[in-house]
């Protein structure tokens, strides 16, 4: 007997489609095939790319963009590419918004003048 990963549902490893919700048991239960766990290089690597200077940050922006849409790296490693995309958008807004109410101030205080 296997379980259905997308609801759960019990049935006999014969089964073709889980007869509940309907998904494909063959990729459905095929764990990760291809999906090799990142090695300690491989970590390295992405560690390193924000590292370089100037078109460091851009590259690392653009491969987060790419790893939150892959399909085939692992869902714990796309959520984290997404979770870095969106701590960096936070960040950003942050510093315009400092620099737009600073700009104002500044201003402000020329105007006063
Ligand atoms: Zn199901």
């Amino acid at each position: 007997m296997k379980a259905c990963k997308n609801c759960g549902t019990k049935f006999d490893e014969s089964v073709l489609f889980c007869p509940i919700c309907g998904t494909n048991t063959r990729t459905n239960l095929l764990p990760a095939a291809g999906k090799e766990p990142i090695s300690v290089g491989g970590w390295i690597g992405r560690t390193l790319i924000p590292c370089i200077p100037v078109v460091g940050s851009l590259v690392y922006l653009v491969m987060l963009f790419i790893w939150s849409g892959n399909k085939d790296k692992e869902e714990t490693f796309r959520n984290w590419a997404k979770a870095q995309l969106i701590v960096i958008a936070i960040v950003v807004v942050l510093v315009i918004l400092l620099a737009i109410l600073g700009g104002v101030s500044a201003s402000d205080i020329l105007d006063s003048f």
